[in-house]
């Protein structure tokens, strides 16, 4: 990726997570902004940034944070985003653009435009991309390289400043696409808050049975258990916002999986091999679809070092389903 001249002057990031630590690493490794202001909500993480040189400036509250900055980019909770807004409004440059990184779109556009003054563009984004893990240590600048950043931009937002936007991601290494707030919502309803839901019940279910020990759970957690403990290690305010917040497509998505699970039962029910290998067959295609198009690795690692991989992790979309 060659640099090129910053894009922005002045970036403030409000919350300083996994998401908001490797947006300031990625901006600052590819020269995408003058300076960086960051703030957090607690005073332990706000030390932690300073510690890290995260931020040029660690500012102690949000209104401080956005003064003067050209671009504001929230990277708290979905449910914290409206209180965050309304806070930070009053404060936003004239000019400037507000977006935030948050899982569910719909919500963020309700609860954060009310407070967004005239003549700031609030371009909604979510890059696809993540890890179980929190906090400023976890972030890494190459989260975003070859994952897909989602702008949900509002009816009549500026085209200029939208592009800008999609502009600064790119840079950050991600590919942008632009769709409605509800179709981003539906979507990742089924490729990210459905997986969580499932490890998370099924991780659950596990712990609770009688008769399998935790240790024996542990110990041939390769047979496919393994990936779901990942994924139900992500963080429990993230996940229980994106639930709350994204209740009616989630459902939706929650009753037609829950008719093919019980089609599925019927089949091992009824001992119908032909209906299991063609589901099978079918969902083999689509994971090798997905390692065709560059978004997972074909490489197995069953969790120990391999030679064939590289030392850093590679960064894996967090909505990647099954596999993830
Ligand atoms: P994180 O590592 O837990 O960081 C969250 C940040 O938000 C921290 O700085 C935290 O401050 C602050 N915060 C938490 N609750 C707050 C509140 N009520 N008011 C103000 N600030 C608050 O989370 P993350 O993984 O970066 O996620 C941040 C956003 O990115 C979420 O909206 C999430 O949906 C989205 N996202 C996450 C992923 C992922 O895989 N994790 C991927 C894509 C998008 P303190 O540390 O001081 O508490």
């Amino acid at each position: 990726m060659t640099k090129s001249a910053p894009l922005y002057n002045r970036l403030a990031l409000i919350g300083v997570g996994l998401i908001g630590s490797s947006i300031a690493r990625a901006a600052r490794a590819q020269g995408m902004v003058r300076e960086i202001a960051a703030t957090a909500r607690s005073a332990a993480t706000r030390q932690r940034v300073a510690e890290l040189g995260l931020a040029d400036q660690v500012l102690d509250s949000n209104a401080a944070a956005v003064a003067g900055a050209d671009l504001v980019i929230v990277c708290v909770p979905v449910g914290a985003c409206g209180a965050v807004a309304a806070e930070i409004g009053p404060h936003l440059a004239r000019g400037a653009t507000l977006s935030d990184v948050g899982s569910v779109k719909g919500a963020v556009l309700q609860d954060m435009a009310p407070h967004v003054p005239d003549g700031v563009h609030f371009i909604p984004a979510h890059p696809v991309a993540g890890t179980e893990n929190s906090g400023p240590d976890a972030g890494f600048a190459s989260l975003f390289a070859e994952r897909w950043c989602i702008l949900t931009p509002p009816n009549g937002a500026d085209a200029a400043a939208v592009e800008k936007l999609a502009a600064f991601w790119r840079a950050l290494g991600a590919n942008v696409e632009t769709m409605p707030a509800a179709h981003h919502d539906l979507v990742l309803a089924i490729t990210s808050h459905l997986p969580h839901l499932i490890a998370y019940t099924i991780v659950g279910t596990a712990d609770e049975l009688g008769e399998v020990t935790r240790s024996e759970v542990l110990k041939f957690s390769a047979g496919g258990f393994r990936d779901f403990t990942r994924i139900a290690a992500s963080d429990p305010t993230m996940w229980r916002d994106v639930f709350l917040t994204n209740k009616d497509a989630v459902l939706e998505m929650l009753g037609t999986f829950n008719e093919d699970l019980a089609q599925l039962t019927r089949a091992i029910r009824r001992g119908d091999g032909d209906t299991l290998f063609t589901h099978f067959a079918r969902t083999r295609a689509i994971r090798r679809g997905i390692v065709q198009i560059g978004q997972d690795s074909p490489a197995p690692d069953f969790g120990r070092p391999h030679p064939d991989l590289p030392l850093q992790p590679l960064p894996r979309p967090y909505a990647a389903p099954s596999d993830d």
